[in-house]
């Protein structure tokens, strides 16, 4: 095992953990960081692990999934979230950090790791002297390295941007307004449609034109919206450019009335289960508060949980599922494997849980054991299954939410919200503690 070494390229959140993981399993690593010769355009300084807009992480609380997957990487012994709660500065239930204090606290733990070379260089390629490599470049990764991937993966499967609807869960809809219905009644209803009277959409209409929106960034080109319309950028085109177009209600007929309504907001199923609902043609820049006050405007969203918020930005992202092996390597290229936001795991935490686990995999490989994924009923578990193996078309990157769960099985025909949390949550715990005890999940094993 001493002749294995691997290369980690990009030192942000995923390549961090994932160089620090490997190193407690006794793995020589070296991590390749771009900064300061080269920097993106949202990094502000040349340390590892830059949170590089808000400085929380999320929700701690239980029940919650962002919460829930913080509590398994806590079991997991994840060192960045060790260093995040040292570093936490007040934020009710969210773990916010001092966010220089948590970036310099990586560095000073990986420059001290005697099993840790940090070498700041930009890299076009894996390097051809290290045995395994893993690309943790981020969403913003630098030019030459995206050109490599190209070169090796379809140009259709390397995208960058993400353009997001969101998701809501299908028990908070109102179900006496939401029908079941396909357009001219092919197929068996798979859609909940939300039917508008010619009012309701002029209120929805007037609030969706006025609502703020998150400003692009500099170096997010609006050209990219012509491909993929926000829907408030589509409302300011006229009143009936939604009604004609996102929203056109043509063979949709409202059971209530026996006729087409206005205009229909569709729902499509998110999952299996059919417990989450994505909002079709809802991809949007609306601000996290606006999305909630506008949307619920749709009739029978009035008290829509919404488990995903929409959001378009800049994000170099793969079709994870068609080319990654549920252990995160690339089918093509099984000593490379890739973790962070570039798998299409959206979110600070959610890129320290791939990088993790795709530090795990591998370590677990070199010491010729096979490490089973987490159950999918575990929040780490689901997350990695839709990364690697979700059946979507288009594939969306996706933070953590209950919708990726395995459904809960259950002889009561109604749980209330919070129960139904509760009980991800606790089942969630417990499989994570079965899977760890099952022998092959151990760290610091040098
Ligand atoms: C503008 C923006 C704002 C975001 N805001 C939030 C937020 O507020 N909350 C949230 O949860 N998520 C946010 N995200 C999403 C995501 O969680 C973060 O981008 C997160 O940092 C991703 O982690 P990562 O490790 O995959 O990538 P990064 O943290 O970006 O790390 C990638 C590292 O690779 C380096 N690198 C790139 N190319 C090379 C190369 N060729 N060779 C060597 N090194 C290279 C980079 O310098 C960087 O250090 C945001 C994303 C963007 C783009």
């Amino acid at each position: 095992m001493n002749d294995i070494s691997v290369a980690v390229i990009g030192g942000g959140l995923a390549g961090s953990e994932a160089a620090l993981v490997l190193s407690r399993c006794g793995i020589r690593v070296e991590l390749f960081e771009a900064r300061p010769h080269w920097c993106s355009p949202a990094h502000k300084t040349d340390l590892p692990a830059e949170l590089v807009c808000s400085n929380s992480f999320k929700s701690c609380e239980l029940p919650s999934a962002h919460g829930l997957l913080k509590a398994e990487l806590t079991k997991l012994q994840s060192p960045l979230l060790q260093i995040a709660r040292e570093c936490a500065v007040d934020a009710g239930s969210a773990l916010a950090v001092d966010r220089e204090l948590f970036s310099g606290r990586v560095l000073e733990q990986l420059i001290s790791d005697p099993a840790i070379t940090f070498t700041r260089k930009e890299l076009s390629s894996p390097p051809v002297n290290h045995t395994y490599c893993i690309i943790a470049a981020g969403p913003l990764a630098s030019e030459p390295l995206v050109e490599w991937l190209l070169s090796k993966v379809s140009s259709k499967s390397l995208h960058f941007y993400d353009a997001i609807a969101p998701i809501v869960s299908a028990d908070s809809l109102d179900r006496s307004i939401v029908f079941s219905a396909s357009r001219w009644e092919e197929g068996e209803g798979d859609y909940l449609n939300c039917p508008f009277s010619k009012e309701e959409y002029g209120r929805f209409y007037d609030a969706l034109r006025s609502a703020d929106q998150v400003n692009a960034r500099l170096f997010e080109d609006a050209r990219f919206f012509e491909a993929c319309l926000p829907v408030e950028v589509a409302a300011q085109r006229g009143f009936d450019a939604l009604s004609f177009g996102p929203l056109r209600p043509v063979g949709l007929t409202d059971p209530r009335t026996g006729r087409w309504p206005y205009a229909v907001c569709q729902l499509r199923k998110e999952n299996a289960s059919a417990d989450s609902y994505n909002m079709v043609g809802f991809q949007t820049r609306l601000t996290i508060g606006e999305q909630k006050k506008v949307f619920s405007l749709i009739p029978g969203m009035q008290n829509a949980e919404f488990l995903r918020y929409g959001s378009i930005h800049r994000n170099t992202y793969l079709d994870a599922p068609l080319m990654l092996s549920a252990d995160l390597s690339f089918r093509s290229m099984p000593d490379v494997y890739l973790c962070g936001q570039m798998c299409g795991s959206e979110g600070y935490t959610e890129s320290i849980a791939t990088g993790h686990s795709a530090a795990r995999f591998l370590a677990s490989r070199i010491k010729s054991g096979s490490l089973q994924p987490p159950p999918t009923t575990t929040a780490l578990g689901s997350l990695l299954r839709h990364v690697t193996a979700t059946g979507d078309t288009p594939y969306t990157p996706s933070n953590v939410h209950f919708g990726l769960f395995d459904p809960l099985i259950s002889t009561r025909k109604k749980i209330g919200k919070k129960e139904k949390k509760e009980l991800y949550c606790t089942r969630a715990l417990q499989e994570m503690d079965r899977w760890i005890t099952s022998g092959n999940v151990t760290i610091q094993d040098t």
